[in-house]
């Protein structure tokens, strides 16, 4: 059987071939399965009935549902996404005055091990399919029918959930095909982002094979506070991220977001924003200071706020584009690992179908 939602022309030509159907076929059934979302053959009633028929055996059905359902009081609407094998990620829809912003995950658990982040303790359980990533984004876009979004549908897609997109480049690619091809989801590439602890090969190939944007996770200035954070620095240290972001082909008037996780005594210093300012010189660039949302067990606490608004001064003063992230949908668990943990325990209390809860903690991620 073959994925629904990671057909792609190349892979239905084929099919179509051997069931005798002409070419021009393909076109009508990736109207049916993306812009029309429509998983079932049989429902596809622009096809001749035969066709329907054969397609219906030839074609898997959807690789996701939704197990658990979480609404937050600001309008933030978490999935706990069930796939076929029983694992759970998360998708999260964000709402924000003309925007509404689509956060899907790329892996089960993550290996990257990140010490201010809660799936890192989940270690990595597995890369999600083509079909797990595309079918996050249609089950998100059945769910903006819904109330309370007023978006008319999905303006920006993000790589920010469970797990690092550019270890999983084998599926990552070309599900950001489907996601962004004319005959797929047709989002632009300009409004999907993904982001990465700082893979320094894999950021190539990336922006060598796609158009989408690019976000880091550098949350430290020296790489002895970052290696202690994020083990990758081990790997690729500050001045071989920074120096592959300098020599990255990126797209006319494009720029790397920078994000950093505000950590209280860490790496919030007005020391490190100076130091900050020097590392991203000559780097078309913006940096994204993200509040740290405590999770149990988590050997830090939050930079204050004071303390986060004076850090962004210090960048703007010196001509560094920096925005604040505010914490969203913290009372549903806003972030992942978490959620998916949750969504397993409220899956064990609910009896069937989608559910509605509020788990009550909340974690963090940054890429
Ligand atoms: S922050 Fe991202 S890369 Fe790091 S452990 Fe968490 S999910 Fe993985």
């Amino acid at each position: 059987m073959i994925a629904v939602h990671g057909l792609t022309p190349a892979v239905l030509g084929p099919v179509l071939e051997r069931l005798g159907a002409p070419p021009w076929r393909a076109a009508q059934v990736l109207d049916w399965v993306y812009r029309r979302e429509t998983a079932d053959p049989g429902s596809m009633a622009t096809l001749p009935a035969a066709l329907r028929q054969s397609l219906a055996d030839e074609l898997a059905g959807p690789a996701v549902e939704v197990a658990v359902r979480s609404v937050s009081g600001d309008g933030t609407r978490k999935l706990a996404v069930r796939l076929a094998d029983g694992e759970l990620v998360e998708s999260v829809l964000i709402p924000d005055r003309h925007r509404l912003t689509l956060c899907i995950s790329s892996q089960v658990g993550c290996a990257m091990g990140c010490r201010f982040c809660a799936t890192a303790r989940l270690g990595l359980r597995r890369h999600l399919r083509v079909e797990e990533i595309v079918g996050q984004v249609q089950l998100a876009r059945a769910e903006v029918g819904r109330e309370p979004f007023s978006a008319p549908g999905l303006t920006n897609l993000v790589f920010m959930g469970m797990g690092e997109p550019l270890h999983n480049l084998d599926a990552l690619v070309p599900a950001l095909e489907i996601l962004s091809a004319p005959w797929g989801l047709g989002i632009s590439p300009r409004r999907i982002t993904v982001s990465t602890v700082g893979l320094v090969p894999q950021m190539h190939e990336l922006l060598d094979r796609t158009g989408v944007n690019l976000a880091v996770s550098l949350t430290a200035t020296t790489d002895e506070v970052r290696r202690d954070l994020m083990p990758i620095d081990r790997r690729w240290d500050l001045s071989d991220l920074l120096g592959a972001c300098r020599a990255l082909p990126l797209p006319r008037r494009r720029r790397i977001t920078f994000e950093y996780v505000m950590l209280s005594g860490v790496n919030d210093s007005d020391e490190d924003a100076r130091r900050l300012v020097s590392l991203l010189h000559g780097i078309r660039s913006k940096v994204n200071l993200i509040f740290f949302n405590p999770f149990p067990g988590a050997p830090f606490a939050p930079s204050p706020r004071a303390r986060v608004e004076s850090f962004q001064r210090l960048l703007l003063d010196r001509g560094v584009n920096a925005t604040v992230r505010e914490s969203r949908g913290s009372d549903v668990a806003a972030a992942c690992g978490q959620l998916a943990a949750q969504g397993r325990a409220a899956e064990g209390a609910r009896a069937g179908g989608g559910a509605e809860t509020a788990p009550p903690a909340n974690e963090q991620r940054a890429s």
